[in-house]
């Protein structure tokens, strides 16, 4: 039978990039050699704050374009703080990439693991599982080039929310709650969180959610604001289940939601369009620890493990979507043992024994 093949798109970034990049690599070969019916196949790219430092390109057109012709992206991190344009802001060409490739629906998944760190004390908290999704095209990052510092007296941004985007997000996450209720045997439930009651811009968004509502009458659809949400995902996080929001909401939220699971180093995620999707750990360069060694490549694992998933399911190939779900089972074990257990979490084991501990849990 011949193998159905992808094509992988890599973007090793900067930082720890590199260094969580290669293990997650080496653990999709062990894949792809026993794969029966799939293959997968890696192109790196450059790109990232170093890359500009280089050659005065964060992001060359070449890269898009590869990564365009790819069937799926992995990108670890990119941004040097001691690298910025000159407004003075650092470089996101992976900020950059999502929107270049409409990658409208980032997935970011919150959960615990068994044996685990656990941050909040009360025993509910010990199994989680909700996701978030955070709208990544537009919102307050759709201007975020064009801020305005004027007279040195007051400074302006924009925030744009688009009808087209919106449904397209609310569909997206809709039919999400309707997988995850199949998967986990409960009902649908999808909640929009916005601040409607003091934004025209989130009044508008919580219009299209309810109209979008109205074509899935099997989930159960309710709104909450999000200074209310994010008191929730502490307090009582076991009462949710799939969520979605604005961008910029959603890049604070998914940094509580990684907080809640013991570390960024744990949190995965996916930026995903019509066409195109981008796995990438939910942190970012840590440079503060580059090249020690001490970097936790499970977010990056994680990331690979939704990425082989989402193969699978989007070119009906079972094996792929198995892997996926082999690889993020043999992650969360690992996660829970000594020996999985990165210095971000209280441990001590670094990159690559974190890395080899996925592996045994592998075989
Ligand atoms: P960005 O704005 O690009 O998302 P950030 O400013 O939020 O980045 P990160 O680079 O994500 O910062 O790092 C935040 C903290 O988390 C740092 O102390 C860093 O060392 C730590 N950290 C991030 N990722 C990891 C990881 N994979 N393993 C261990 N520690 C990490």
């Amino acid at each position: 039978m011949k193998k159905q093949q992808f094509k992988v798109a890599v973007f090793n970034g900067d930082g720890i990039g590199p260094e969580i990049m290669a293990p997650t690599i080496e653990v999709l070969q062990r894949f792809a050699a026993r794969a029966k019916t799939f293959s997968l196949s890696f192109e790196s790219l450059p790109a990232g704050a170093l890359w500009h430092e280089k050659t005065g390109d964060c992001l060359p057109r070449e890269s898009i374009a590869a990564a365009k012709t790819a069937d799926a992206i992995l990108l670890s991190a990119m941004g040097l703080p001691h690298i910025r344009k000159p407004d003075g802001t650092e470089m996101v060409p992976q900020i950059d990439l999502r929107m270049e490739l409409d990658l409208f629906a980032g997935v970011r998944p919150v959960f615990t693991f068994e044996n685990g760190p656990q941050i909040l004390s009360d025993p509910r908290a010990a199994k989680l599982d909700f996701v978030l999704v955070r709208e990544s095209t537009e919102g307050l990052f759709a201007h975020k080039d064009e801020g305005v510092v004027v007279d040195d007296q007051y400074a302006t941004e924009q925030l744009r929310i688009t009808r087209k985007v919106s449904e397209q997000l609310f569909d997206f996450s809709f039919r999400l709650a309707q997988s995850r209720a199949k998967l986990l045997n409960r009902p649908a439930k999808l909640m929009c969180v916005d601040k409607a009651n003091v934004f025209r811009s989130f009044w508008f968004f919580r219009e299209i959610f309810e109209q979008r509502a109205a074509h899935f009458s099997d989930v159960e659809a309710s709104a909450m604001y999000v200074d209310a949400v994010a008191m929730k995902m502490v307090q009582s996080p076991w009462e949710l289940d799939v969520l979605v929001t604005e961008n910029m909401f959603g890049d604070i939220l998914s940094d509580l939601g990684a907080g809640i699971m013991g570390s960024l180093g744990l949190a995965p995620s996916a930026d995903i369009g019509l066409d195109h999707a981008v796995f990438q750990p939910c942190h970012g360069s840590a440079p503060d620890i580059a090249g020690k060694g001490l970097a936790n490549p499970m977010a990056m694992i994680l990331s690979a493990a939704m990425m082989l998933e989402w193969l699978g399911e989007k070119h009906l190939c079972n094996e792929a979507a198995e892997s996926g779900s082999q690889l993020r089972q043999a992650a969360t074990q690992a996660a829970g043992l000594p020996e999985g257990r990165g210095y971000d979490v209280g441990g001590t084991a670094g990159t690559e024994s974190i890395a080899q501990a996925v592996m045994d849990a592998l075989s």
